[in-house]
């Protein structure tokens, strides 16, 4: 285990809705009061590491050092098998700047179909998530969570955000795109690496139901 995380107020380092959507969800019923490095006016630092965990450690410090605050970021994209883990790290930056995973969703499936034209037809992909909780003392504690799945063409579904509409988890028939919040939270890679994160700092998850201050 590592360093507890015993205080009532936690930055979340991210800007992307998505994300920050499920985080809220996740943290939710631990009743500690969260608030975002957008509200805050924190800037959003270059993502200049080569894992998901360096890349989650430099915007959870970023956001520390900023508010005097402890701040938990998430880093994560989708590592696809046959293009060698691409887009991986790079998963937002596909979108290009118009943040348009339509288009970065077709360069996936482009260069699936190089890779079958070339007789590689393995569609398996996985969705990483690295969080890391930073206290402003500078001490960092990180995780990673995994959800192993198949990547479908065309993408099916609205919900979600990002690569959702083209990823099924393995042993369902759904896409992330065609299942509720609630759902996703129950195999996503954000919410392994967040049971984990509890389990590294000493934070108990609440029974079903116990309430908190949710939605
Ligand atoms: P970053 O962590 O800010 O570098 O961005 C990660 C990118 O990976 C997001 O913008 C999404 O495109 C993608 N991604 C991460 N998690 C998910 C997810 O749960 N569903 C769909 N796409 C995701």
């Amino acid at each position: 285990m590592g360093r507890t995380f015993s205080e009532r107020k936690l930055v979340i380092a991210s800007h992307n809705q998505g994300k920050l959507r499920e985080i809220r969800d996740l943290i939710g019923p631990l009743g500690i009061e969260v608030v975002s490095a957008g509200e805050l006016g924190l800037p959003e630092p270059e993502e200049t590491g080569s894992t998901y965990i360096a890349n989650a450690e430099l915007k959870a410090r970023a956001s520390a050092e900023g508010s005097g605050l402890p701040a938990l970021a998430d880093d994560s994209g989708l590592s696809v098998t046959a293009l060698d883990g691409d887009p991986g790290i790079y998963s937002a930056r596909w979108a290009g700047p118009e943040k348009d995973f339509a288009l970065a969703m077709q360069k996936v499936e482009d260069r699936l179909q190089e890779q079958a034209a070339a007789g590689n037809r393995d569609r398996s992909a996985a969705f990483v998530c690295a969080l890391t909780i930073c206290w402003p003392d500078g001490h960092a504690e990180s995780v990673e969570g995994r959800v192993h799945g198949d990547l479908v063409w065309p993408p099916r579904g609205a919900n979600g955000f990002g690569y959702d509409p083209m990823f099924i988890p393995e042993g369902h028939d759904k896409t992330f795109g065609e299942v509720d919040a609630g759902w996703k939270h129950s195999v996503s890679h954000r919410a392994i690496a967040f049971e984990e994160l509890l389990k590294q700092v000493g934070l108990e998850k609440p029974p079903a139901g116990a309430g908190g201050n949710a939605g």
